[in-house]
């Protein structure tokens, strides 16, 4: 029994049945002898408490059984307190005890110490200890059960506020997600707001813009409303004026129907008028000296455009009279002297390039001797005013074929030039190598037309297309020439140009060809001069030349054989002669003394077609 104080004192925590009773009397007994109060521990732990429960546990949830939790709690924390209540309740009796068992000279309120002889006294002191300490042990026990139940108790609770706890975090974190969504959306919320604020703003400024257009659409409207009524007396107008041009058409149709029943008159009255001037006309052209002026041997009556007198002045073989004039008069068509110019000249014939574009054949020639000006007359010079007939001629074309396409005509044309030399064809328009010159023939095809084989037929649409083909062709020449000298002046030029025109509108066409040749020089040579090439050469051109004559004059004379065949050139310009061709010659005389027999010879050759062109005029006039 003694040694209970001890085993309290060692603290043998673990075993739960010494614990009551042995721990208060170690403490108790020696610091807190006076205190008896089991409630103090429940209450000083419940203060201690408090806090704790007030932060961890849920408001809803107050702490049962103050006294009994706060020493259940004690333990978990490692600091044993609880048994100190109990102790110190109980400490009052042990210490009792305690002090029973020592002797003492005289204590207040303990039991009377024994005689060392009482043992009767001392064994009831140590029942009644015993006694004591079983009521202490039971009591202990009954709050260790008491305990161990709101230990139970407050572990359960422990458990269900550990859950709560969990559920909290949980909801907490809950929370914090909703305070960071709040957050987010707050801010949101901002941005929001700026951005609805910015838009009242824009909304302000459209709303004024608003304004401001409603009041301008209130003028448009105003002045649609104007130009309605503008528009609708414009319609009105728009619509007279509409009647006004299809009737305008009506008439322009009708006139322009006019037109071309008055132009085919014009081309009926034109040809007429041609052909009482005769389809073969002779005109004579004499070149100025090149001091100017005229030879005395040529007179040119100055009343009479169509005379012409070749005086030849002879000594007289008796002596007795110094010298006879023999005169020789010619007439034609027309004589140009030494001062007509280029200009002059074609005014005559741009009637005959008329009658090419109305459908007509036209052949127009340059005959007389070498130096007479005829390549002067047909190519001229570059000067504007020195151009010869073929530019003029189809400057003429080209400009009148722009003026014609305003009543329908549409033209196509087609340019080649050909020299005869020798009784042989050389494509002027050729621009290959020279040594590989194709042969060429003239072949008749459909529609009495004559071609020539290999022949460069040039599309033309302009004037300076052609001018470039007549250098084309000088260039052609000059190249012939420095091989055989003064080759030129014994071959003839052909150029021809190839009028198709056609008015779709009218359902009309029409197709003719203009001539222009530059004739071989027609001087005689004496016989006993020309040899080898020279007399092959002179034979050629005077066949030629006097074929020419005699084709013409039987065209004039309507004879039913006409010798075309005989040479080159006029079988060449077989479909240009004749028929309703017509046909213009040019006599160039040159007005040097010692030119006289020449030009005599030229007259004399001019003059027979011309003869034969008056004979079947005045026929045709009867
Ligand atoms: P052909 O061709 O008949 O041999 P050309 O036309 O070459 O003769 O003329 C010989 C020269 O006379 C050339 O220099 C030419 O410029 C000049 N000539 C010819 N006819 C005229 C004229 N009507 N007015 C001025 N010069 C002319
Ligand atoms: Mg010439």
């Amino acid at each position: 029994m003694s040694r209970l104080p001890v085993m309290a004192s060692k603290r043998v925590l673990a075993n739960s049945e010494n614990f009551p009773a042995a721990q208060p009397v170690q403490k108790k007994s020696r610091k807190e002898p006076e205190a008896v109060k089991p409630p103090v521990a429940a209450t000083v732990l419940g203060t201690r408490r408090a806090p704790v429960t007030a932060t961890r546990a849920p408001v809803s949830r107050p702490m049962r059984g103050v006294g009994a939790a706060t020493v259940a709690v004690g333990p978990s924390r490692g600091v044993f307190k609880a048994p100190v209540a109990s102790t110190v309740a109980k400490g009052g009796k042990m210490t009792a005890g305690v002090a029973a068992s020592e002797p003492k000279a005289g204590g207040v309120g303990g039991p009377p110490r024994r005689l060392p002889w009482d043992m009767k006294g001392k064994v009831s002191d140590m029942k009644g200890k015993l006694q004591d300490y079983q009521t202490k042990l039971k009591s202990g026990n009954l709050e260790r059960e008491n305990l161990k139940v709101s230990l139970a108790e407050l572990q359960s609770r422990a458990a269900e506020m550990e859950k709560d706890l969990s559920e909290n975090r949980e909801r907490l974190q809950a929370l914090c997600g909703v305070q960071e969504e709040l957050e987010r959306v707050s801010s949101e919320k901002k941005m929001l707001q700026a951005e609805v604020n910015n838009l009242q703003d824009k909304n302000r400024v459209l709303e004024t813009l608003r304004h401001s257009q409603e009041t301008e659409i209130q003028t448009l409207k105003m002045r649609l409303s104007v130009q309605d009524s503008t528009l609708a007396s414009t319609q009105a107008g728009l619509r007279a004026a509409e009647e006004e041009v299809r009737s305008l058409k009506e008439l322009a149709a009708r006139l322009e129907s006019e037109l071309h029943a008055r132009e085919m008159e014009r081309r009926r009255l034109h040809n007429t008028i041609q052909e009482l001037k005769g389809n073969i006309r002779v005109f004579c052209r004499v070149r100025p000296q090149v001091s100017g002026g005229l030879g005395k041997h040529i007179q040119l009556p100055a009343n009479d455009d169509k005379a012409i007198t070749l005086a030849k002045t002879e000594e007289s073989h008796t002596g007795k009279t110094t010298e006879t004039q023999k005169n020789y008069n010619f007439t034609f068509d027309r004589v140009f002297g030494p001062d007509a110019t280029q200009q002059e000249v074609f005014e005559e014939i741009s009637l005959l390039v008329q009658s090419a574009l109305d459908g007509y054949n036209v052949c127009c020639f340059a005959y007389g001797q070498t130096g007479s000006g005829k390549t002067y007359t047909m190519e001229g010079a570059e000067d504007n005013r020195a151009r010869g007939m073929i530019p003029r001629a189809v400057q003429q074309i080209f400009k009148t074929t722009h003026e014609l396409a305003a009543q329908g005509w549409e033209f196509s044309f087609t340019a080649s030039f050909v020299e005869i030399y020798n009784e042989c064809l050389r494509d002027l328009l050729y621009a290959g190598k020279g040594g590989k010159r194709p042969e060429h023939e003239i072949r008749k095809s459909i529609g009495n037309k004559m071609t020539i084989t290999n022949l460069t037929y040039q599309k033309v649409s302009n004037e300076d297309q052609v001018l470039c083909l007549i250098a084309l062709a000088n260039q052609n020449r000059s190249t012939a020439q420095t091989t055989q000298n003064d080759r030129s002046s014994r071959s003839h030029s052909v150029f021809q140009l190839d009028i198709e025109g056609v008015n779709v509108g009218r359902d009309v066409k029409s197709s003719s060809t203009l001539c222009l040749v530059d004739l071989a020089g027609s001087e005689r040579m004496v016989k006993s001069q020309s040899q080898g090439e020279r007399f092959k050469e002179m034979t050629a051109i005077n066949g030629s030349l006097s074929n020419l004559g005699i084709v013409i004059a039987a065209l004039a004379n309507k004879e039913t054989h006409v010798p075309y065949r005989n040479s080159k050139l006029t079988y060449l310009l077989q479909g240009c002669l004749g028929g309703n061709s017509k046909t213009l010659m040019f006599v160039n005389i040159a007005p040097e003394p010692d030119s006289f027999g020449e030009t005599l010879n030229s007259l004399r050759f001019a003059s027979k077609v011309n003869d034969c062109v008056i004979g079947t005029a005045s026929a045709n006039r009867k």
